[in-house]
């Protein structure tokens, strides 16, 4: 560990159809290397790819635990990206004492207006939803054959579950179960510290001129983003892609206006990313952070 790297291990946590290594190239593109070269001790880990938050947080208890047993840690920092912020919130209220920090990384601690226009698109019940539910689960199938960086049992897959734990509704009926570190008022922060757990966030926001530019010219993800988010209207003109700046907000907020959209946060894909854009920064940034905090 190097003098200014923190002092618990941290654990990456990914969102909605979220990896480890797909044939050997990394969720973290770039990150968990850079993080690793400053100093810190990092685990990036794998939940099921599509369930709820609850599923995939109780299973990274099990993460959580394996890393304190490995590292001989007290605590670990938990940072999730996308479902993967709700699912370590879920973690540390249950296991507050097993936890340093929770940081948010384009979450949607309000739920997604995306999938908000999804379940409208194609409610309970219906061929829509079937066919969706079908080719969600060929995807997160194929992704679990191609997975080199995961060698623990079979995760469960449920993908009602998952649609129902990143629409509006659903993340409201979740906050209301775990409510730390969430603004009291729309667009506020949350408290910094709950029960010893530090909260904190990030997230970017889709910048014409700026996110379209650079690398994101050739990144189809970049442009999925730009489609997605004319789904978006409490947050139009003020989200990822998938996210919206406000429902982003956990405790401290770092920053809500990155010009990042929702891959490119995690510096994806293959590091292609808007005109001027660093997003690997904003993760060693923090881990600096964390050990300024004495964490
Ligand atoms: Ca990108």
């Amino acid at each position: 560990m190097s003098a200014n790297a923190p002092r618990y291990p941290l654990v990456l946590v990914p969102g909605l159809l979220g990896f480890i290594r797909q044939l050997g190239y990394p969720y973290w593109y770039g990150i968990v290397s850079a993080l690793r070269r400053h100093g810190a001790t990092v685990f990036p880990v794998l939940v099921s790819s599509v369930n709820s938050s609850e599923v995939r947080g109780e299973q990274l208890l099990e993460r959580i635990a394996e890393v304190r047993q490995q590292t001989g840690a007290a605590k670990v920092h938990l940072i999730g990206h996308s479902q993967g912020s709700l699912t370590a919130r879920y973690a540390a209220a249950m296991r507050p004492e097993w936890v340093a920090s929770v940081t948010s990384v384009a979450g949607p601690n309000q739920g997604s207006e995306l999938a908000d226009y999804l379940q409208g698109k194609a409610p309970h019940g219906s061929l829509r939803e079937r066919l969706l539910a079908m080719v969600l689960r060929g995807i997160a199938r194929c992704m679990a054959l191609l997975e080199t960086g995961y060698k623990g049992s079979r995760l469960p897959m449920d993908v009602a579950a998952a649609q129902q734990s990143l629409t509006s509704a659903g993340v409201a009926a979740f906050n209301a179960k775990y409510p730390q570190g969430l603004p009291a008022t729309w667009g506020g922060e949350g408290a910094e510290e709950v029960a010893g757990v530090r909260y904190y966030s990030w997230s970017g926001t889709l910048q014409p001129g700026i996110t379209d530019q650079g690398g994101n010219r050739f990144d189809g993800p970049n442009r999925a983003c730009r489609i997605f988010a004319r789904t978006f209207v409490r947050e139009a003109g003020h989200c990822d892609g998938m996210v919206g700046r406000y429902s982003s907000h956990l405790g401290k907020v770092i920053g809500d206006s990155y010009p990042l959209d929702h891959f490119d946060i995690v510096n994806q894909t293959f590091g292609l990313v808007g005109k001027g854009a660093d997003p690997v920064k904003l993760f060693v940034e923090h881990a600096q952070r964390l050990h300024a905090a004495g964490l």
